[in-house]
């Protein structure tokens, strides 16, 4: 039940969409060898967007291919403050045309246009106004004899959940150490990495510095089993990353993986409660719920327990689903019909095991792929919906009675890929932090990113960081 209605009030600026795209290798766009190509949708719409280009095994070597040269005869030689100005002209280029951007991640992924406008195209942006200040001072990264030196061609994979913003984590620190990039994005996410190889070219960066290959997980292989290859950072599913580790084993090729999650979030009973709903709310129905880092078991003192549930109970009905082009949207449209089919099962399971199902009752979209705002009580630790990342707007509420509770139950997990922690007292927050072994605990706040602050997991999360000098690091052979 909504309180008061609200017009409708969608984003109208319009995003150039071509019908159709090729792949951008060595400064060009070009038709894939085979000739196939794939259509990505509108999860929202189900509408099809474009058809893109499928990379097959031989475009896949000449991207790498095109790269290597790349690098060779430009990259790796040029000045470094020179480097920088490329890196700058593209952080401009990703503020300038801010509005396109944010509209065509949300029209080609779901997600609300309010989080693409103020969270992934200005960080985005900022990652490569970040790094572009790095590349002439790279010494300053280095331990005492350490040389800053490149690393070579970097096959760089993001998933679908913030396509931009993955691809921009990784772009931005590896042309700042004069790396070379062939970088695949989602299949059902193309867009904004194909716009990135658009604003690369009109930004003069040297053919071949950056590629942009489309395709799907056998795509993403061949670039993993490419022999030239001398890194991969790959961001994307916990399943994934450990096949990706079993084929680079022994190669030599560098790795830095990014993998799933299932966040603790520690809610004492001291905790300034209104703040703490609404960091539990932007904890697990941010982007759906399609974070990694989202914090999708929240754990509550068991004196707050009911006052929690009473709470979130009523804050769930607030939130308003729907065309997430509209400004006024909270949930926007779940990314795919498989990731929509996913959510449904894990729901399912979690009913069958008996924990109780809260969720926002509201109509939901006839098109598109869409599901409600909901958490489960009566939660289990052995329970499915307590130990696999559901990647959706489902959070599973379990109670603790002691500090050493909560950690013990936070930290068991195969996942460690972030945490939060809610009370009053700043020695509470900083005794428990050290306990949990996740590589981000937010204290009193949640799902807060900066380039500057490094980013990255333990355990079944992977290893490696993004952002900060310690991303910067992982891009330089020393
Ligand atoms: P995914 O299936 O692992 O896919 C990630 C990327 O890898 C996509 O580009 C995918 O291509 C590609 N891919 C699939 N199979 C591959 C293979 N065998 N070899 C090489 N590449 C392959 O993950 P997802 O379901 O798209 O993304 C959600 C997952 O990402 C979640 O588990 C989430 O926690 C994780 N994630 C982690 C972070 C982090 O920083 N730790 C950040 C965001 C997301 P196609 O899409 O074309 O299949
Ligand atoms: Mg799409």
């Amino acid at each position: 039940m909504a309180i008061f209605e609200y017009a409708p009030a969608p984003e109208t600026v319009k995003a150039p969409i071509r019908e159709q795209y090729g792949l951008f290798i060595d400064g060009k766009w070009i038709a894939p060898r085979d000739g196939r190509y794939f259509d990505t949708v509108n999860p929202a719409t189900e509408e099809t967007l474009a058809r893109v280009a499928y990379a097959g095994d031989e475009d896949v070597d000449r991207a790498v291919r095109a790269a290597r040269k790349a690098y060779d005869k430009y990259w790796r030689r040029m000045r470094p403050a020179d480097r920088a100005k490329y890196v700058y002209r593209i952080a401009r280029a990703i503020t300038e045309r801010s509005r396109e951007l944010a509209v065509l991640e949300t029209i080609d992924g779901g997600k609300p246009i309010k989080e693409s406008r103020d969270f992934d195209i200005p960080l985005s942006a900022a990652h490569f106004f970040y790094y572009a200040g790095w590349a002439d001072k790279l010494e300053w990264a280095m331990r005492a004899g350490e040389e800053p030196n490149p690393i070579g061609v970097a096959g760089q994979i993001v998933p679908w959940n913030f396509p931009l913003l993955m691809a921009a984590w990784k772009v931005a620190p590896a042309l700042a150490c004069g790396n070379t990039i062939v970088l695949k994005p989602a299949e059902t996410t193309p867009l904004t990495a194909l716009a990135l190889a658009q604003i690369a070219a009109e930004a003069d960066l040297p053919p071949g510095v950056l590629n942009v290959i489309t395709g799907d997980g056998a795509t993403g292989a061949a670039l993993v089993g490419h022999p030239d290859v001398d890194k991969i950072a790959f961001t994307g599913s916990t399943e994934v990353g450990k096949a990706i580790q079993r084929s680079t084993a022994g190669s030599g090729k560098r790795l830095t993986l990014e993998l799933g999650g299932k966040a603790a979030h520690i809610v004492f009973a001291d905790a300034p409660m209104d703040q703490a709903i609404e960091g539990i709310v932007n904890g697990i129905y941010f982007n759906q719920g399609h974070v990694c880092c989202a914090g999708s078991r929240l754990l509550v003192e068991e004196s707050v327990h009911e006052q929690i549930v009473v709470r979130l109970t009523d804050r769930i009905q607030t939130l308003r689903l729907g065309d997430p082009l509209d400004k006024n949207t909270d949930v926007g449209a779940i990314n795919s019909k498989m990731q929509l089919d996913k959510i449904k099962e894990l729901v399912g399971s979690g009913i069958d095991e008996g924990a109780i199902l809260v969720q926002q009752s509201c109509a939901l979209p006839e098109r598109g792929y869409f599901f409600p705002a909901s958490f489960f009580t009566n939660v289990q630790q052995s329970h499915r919906i307590a130990r696999e990342e559901i990647f959706g707007p489902v959070l599973s509420i379990l109670t603790f009675r002691t500090p050493e509770e909560a950690v013990e139950k936070a930290n068991n997990t195969p996942y460690g890929l972030s945490a939060g922690i809610w009370t009053d007292k700043g020695s509470k927050n900083m005794y428990i932090a050290q306990y949990l072994r996740a590589g981000v605990v937010w204290c009193n706040t949640f799902n807060q990113f900066d380039p500057s602050s490094p980013f990255g997991g333990f355990r079944e999360s992977g290893f490696g960081r993004e952002g900060g000098v310690h991303g910067l690091r992982e891009y330089l052979a020393h």
